[in-house]
């Protein structure tokens, strides 16, 4: 059984005045309601040490937006691993659509991060989705397959439970158009079964496979009651208290996973 998970991405959101408030009132209500979801949030880079004394101690996580695979060395304006861990970092999203396809990022750059991610201890939120472009075409299916062997194949993952999956369709991000429970739940199945094929059939059920894309507090509950949609990768409503912790509240309580 898998304890879900509700990610907020900040991305390049938000001034340092404007996160602390946010944090500090989302993590006030949170605490004071301790049960349901694991909650974590990603601020932008130069806010993690803010962020972390905010969230340390509380039910709110903190996560990053990106790192570099290496642990140190000449690659200028990146951030490493031991840098995020350094700073209170427990989760970071990696290979996010907006860095696939405004910065370059590729399947391999993002399995050797996910490989540097999990090798010291941070939990990689590994994103795949597809294109309206594919899905028209009725490519889905070999899409995500593609990623996810790509992104993951042959990475050691000795605890299932410290690896996070985001399905995150292009066309459903920022876009206000969500994919219906139905048609996420038949992307997700088919993200368990690539799992599945790469980890084994053990491990893939703890695997925490998050959709992404339009989520506010008023289609959560149908997106989450679904069998393999473990929790929520959230970008614009994160940046709200009121829907952030309504998209929180909206975790149905499962008996089992996978
Ligand atoms: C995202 O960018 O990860 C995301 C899901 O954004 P939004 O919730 O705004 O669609």
């Amino acid at each position: 059984m898998t304890t879900p998970l509700i990610a907020g991405n900040v991305k390049m959101n938000l001034s340092r005045r404007e996160m602390e408030a946010l944090f500090t009132r989302v993590v006030r209500e949170l605490d004071a309601d301790p049960a349901g979801a694991d909650v974590v949030y990603c601020p932008p880079f130069p806010f993690l040490p803010d962020a972390a004394r905010i969230l340390s101690g509380t039910r709110v996580a903190l996560g990053a937006q990106n790192m570099h695979w290496e642990e140190s060395g000449a690659y200028t304006g990146e951030v490493s691993p031991r840098h995020l861990e350094e700073v209170g970092c427990r989760y970071v999203i990696l290979g996010h659509s907006e860095r696939r396809t405004l910065f370059g990022e590729t399947d391999a750059g993002v399995r050797r991060k996910a490989a540097a991610a999990l090798g010291l201890g941070l939990i990689p939120i590994v994103c795949v989705g597809e294109t309206e472009e594919e899905r028209t075409s009725g490519a889905t299916e070999v899409v995500l397959a593609r990623q996810v062997a790509g992104s993951l194949g042959g990475v050691d993952l000795p605890d299932p439970a410290r690896l996070v999956v985001a399905y995150e369709p292009v066309w459903a991000i920022g876009t206000g158009k969500v994919a219906t429970p139905g048609e996420a739940q038949a992307s997700h199945g088919t993200l368990r079964g690539e799992l599945r094929k790469i980890f084994g059939a053990e491990a893939a059920p703890h695997v925490r496979i998050l959709y992404g894309g339009s989520v506010k507090p008023s289609n959560a509950a149908d997106l989450l009651r679904e069998p393999d949609i473990d929790g929520a990768l959230v970008g614009g409503a994160c940046l709200e208290a009121v829907s952030f912790l309504g998209i929180v509240r909206a975790v149905p309580r499962k008996g089992s996973c996978g």
